[in-house]
Parts: C-alpha cells; sequence; structure tokens
C-alpha cells in the first residue's frame, strides 16, 4: 500500500491513478495529422472491405503520457537514475523515493500500469498524429484492394503484426508498418 503520509508528486501507482487521465492517449482516427488521417482511412476501409478484423489501441499521443512512459520505463530497468530523470513540461512528478530501489519499483508500478511492452519511443510519431497502434487479424485468405485497386491474396501469418505482404500493401497506401513494434504503423515506418 502507498504511504498515506508521502508528498502528492511522488512517482508510483498512487500518483498514476491521480494524475494518468490529465494525459490521455487518443484512439481515434480524427486525431491524427490529416495528410496521414486520409491514408490510414483509405488502408481501413479497404481492410473492412475485405473483412479484417481491425482493433484500433492509440493514434495521436499526450506528450507528457509519452514522456511518463518512456522514463519510467528508463528507470525501471536501472538505465537511469531517479534524480537524472528530466523534468516533463506541464507535470508534476518525483521520482526519487527513498532509495533507488524503492524509486525503480514505483517506476515499475507505473510501466504495469501504462502495460507497456515495448521500450516507449520518445519523441514519438503518436506525439505528431503521424501514427497508429492496431492489431490486424483475418481468417482464411485475405483479398484486399491495394491503393492502385488491384486485389491482392494474403495468406499466412494471419496477423498485421508480421504479414509482410500486408505491410506491401499498407506502404501502397502511405501506412508503414515498424516491424520491431507489433501494433506500430505510421507515415514513414518509425
Ligand atoms: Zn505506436
Amino acid at each position: 500500500m502507498s504511504d498515506p503520509t508521502a508528498p502528492a508528486n511522488l512517482s508510483g501507482a498512487a500518483w498514476w491513478h491521480a494524475n494518468q487521465a490529465r494525459y490521455p492517449d487518443n484512439s481515434a482516427i480524427a486525431d491524427l495529422e490529416p495528410g496521414f488521417r486520409t491514408k490510414v482511412e483509405s488502408f481501413l476501409a479497404a481492410l473492412a472491405k475485405a473483412n479484417a478484423t481491425v482493433h484500433i489501441s492509440a493514434t495521436r499521443r499526450n506528450p507528457v503520457r509519452g514522456a511518463l512512459m518512456h522514463w519510467a520505463y528508463k528507470l525501471s530497468k536501472g538505465k537511469v537514475k531517479a534524480k537524472d530523470v528530466p523534468a516533463i513540461p506541464g507535470c508534476d512528478i518525483d521520482w526519487v523515493h527513498a532509495d533507488e530501489e524503492a524509486s525503480q519499483k514505483a517506476a515499475q508500478e507505473m510501466v504495469s500500469l501504462f502495460r507497456i511492452v515495448y521500450p516507449p519511443a520518445h519523441p514519438s510519431m503518436h506525439y505528431k498524429g503521424l501514427a497508429i497502434d492496431m492489431n490486424i487479424s483475418w481468417t482464411g485468405t485475405l483479398k484486399i484492394a491495394g491503393a492502385d485497386g488491384t486485389v491482392v491474396e494474403i495468406g499466412t501469418p494471419l496477423n498485421g503484426a508480421s504479414n509482410t505482404d500486408l505491410h506491401a500493401v499498407g506502404k501502397g497506401y502511405g501506412v508503414i508498418k515498424l516491424l520491431k513494434d507489433k501494433p506500430h504503423w505510421s507515415s514513414d515506418g518509425h
């Protein structure tokens, strides 16, 4: 349990619950940068027509949230000392606990609550509305129209994370896969 006498800005699970909603992630297509949004909409329309299942988890990310995720992750892994985490403009958080182990443990609580699986990019294409996180899956053969209208037949693997044929189709629409980050697609592949 958290210490009721701890300062309100001390990092950890209690801080996350009290403050995270001030820095929300957006998952609406409407929040994307307009040029990229058009490309994503075309790609999603083709996927829908092909009966693929698409779950979108993030589009434009709040930069404060992104910075919190980045530094919480690094600190939890001991890759930065708590006292060396830079201030995040617009965010009151103190990462320094009684000792480094406690600081890392508090950071790990936040990593878990943020549901961070991969080291978060910082700065990120999400801050500019130029990236989308989505899981794509289908059954059987996906018959999807490319940007030029030609229908491409795509088999296994049956998911958007690792199917390079689908990545090629996405690229045609201007939605480019970052291979190392399973749900991440962006305007330039970063
Ligand atoms: Zn992403």
